[in-house]
């Protein structure tokens, strides 16, 4: 643990001395929580993730060596993305799903993007009390959505956990989300098989799924398909199962199963597994699978200096100041969009 005395004061009365006792409690050694993680410490794991979530410039270059420490350790595990609406039933069905995996002993983590939780405080994933028998469960490790910040941020955070993850030994990484704005082609474009639960009865525009999703699907889910709600569920499998053949074949060479579960009756988990695995299986040795994942770092690198390209910008205090008077000369008809924007592009810092 590194303390350094020349940040210590020459002279400092009880109260500050408390202050900085409490600030350096628990003293960041990115080297010390790295191993940790590696050695798979739960408590260790959340302080990395919560120092990549941290608005701190020190915080997110302690967050940074752990991740280099990490980086040989990671990109092992099965990445699972999972969307449907509120109300469809994935935390359910992942509480299932987790308690499938951890009893043939695989380690899991949850993840959740949830952009709602950074547009307004009532979010849809994270504040509930989710996956109450799972996050006791010693071989799974659970964490909400990041609060604050764009989705192009928490999608960030979330890429980074996942790798943090992988080095703590978590095998399979299931990373939830819910269908609001581009959040699933950002989880879809961060996992290795991706999962779309629905419910029998309902049209996709009342579930607000979109046709894109059903395009990323590599498994349809129709959960729910219990009691009153079984034969529907039966045929809505049927339907998509049917509508399903009228799209383009994927380039992984897979053909997305239509199926059913009951995640509250754990009924149709094992099956769903057993796609999973057929689908590991076929990408792996046609070679999609590595393909897919290269594929994806290129798409995040770009991703990652888009973001910041347009954050530098957007953060200038002259664009901020500008900003408004040039969108009212466009309104006024005294400029149009492409000369604002180039006047706003050339301004200086
Ligand atoms: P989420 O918002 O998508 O995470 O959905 P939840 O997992 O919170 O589930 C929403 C509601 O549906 C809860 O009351 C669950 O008990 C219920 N539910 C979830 N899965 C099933 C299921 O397979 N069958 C039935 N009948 N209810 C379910």
């Amino acid at each position: 643990m590194s303390t350094d005395p020349a940040e210590q004061p020459k002279k400092i009365n009880s109260a500050s001395a408390k202050k900085i006792v409490a600030r350096r409690k628990i003293p960041i050694d990115p080297e010390h929580l790295a191993t940790q993680v590696i050695n798979g410490n739960k408590t260790a794991l959340s302080r990395a993730i919560t120092l990549l979530e941290s608005r701190s410039k020190k915080h997110l270059a302690s967050a940074q060596q752990i991740l280099n420490h990490c980086l040989n350790y990671s990109g092992k595990s099965v990445r699972i993305g999972i969307t449907g609406v509120p109300g469809v039933g994935k935390s359910t069905f992942i509480e299932a799903l987790g308690d499938f995996l951890t009893k043939k002993g695989k380690k899991t983590a949850v993840l959740a993007i949830d952009p709602t939780s950074s547009q307004s405080h009532g979010s849809i994933l994270g504040d509930k009390t989710r996956m109450q028998s799972l996050s006791v469960n010693p071989l799974a490790f659970i964490r909400p959505s990041a609060s604050s910040g764009s989705l192009g941020g928490v999608a960030q955070h979330t890429r980074e956990a996942i790798m943090l993850c992988e080095a703590a030994g978590y095998e399979i990484i299931i990373v939830e989300t819910v269908g609001v704005g581009q959040s699933e082609t950002a989880v879809h474009s961060m996992t290795d098989f991706f999962l779309l639960l629905k419910l029998a009865g309902a049209g996709d525009e009342l579930q607000g799924i979109k046709r894109g999703i059903i395009e990323m699907a590599d498994a349809i889910v129709i959960n729910k398909a219990d009691g009153e709600n079984k034969n529907a569920a039966q045929q809505a499998k049927k339907d998509f199962a049917k509508a399903l053949h009228l799209y383009p074949p994927k380039t992984s060479n897979w053909q997305p199963p239509v199926m059913t579960s009951s995640s509250i009756n754990n009924e149709g988990i094992r099956a769903i597994w057993e796609q999973v695995e057929g689908y590991l299986k076929l990408t792996q040795d046609n070679g999609y699978f590595n393909q897919n994942r290269k594929n994806q770092n290129t798409y995040w690198l770009h991703q990652t200096i888009e973001d910041a390209i347009k954050n530098d910008f957007y953060e200038n205090p002259k664009v901020k100041e500008k900003l408004p008077e040039y969108l009212k000369q466009i309104n006024d008809k005294k400029s149009t969009p492409f000369q604002a924007a180039g006047k706003l592009l050339n301004l200086k810092k």
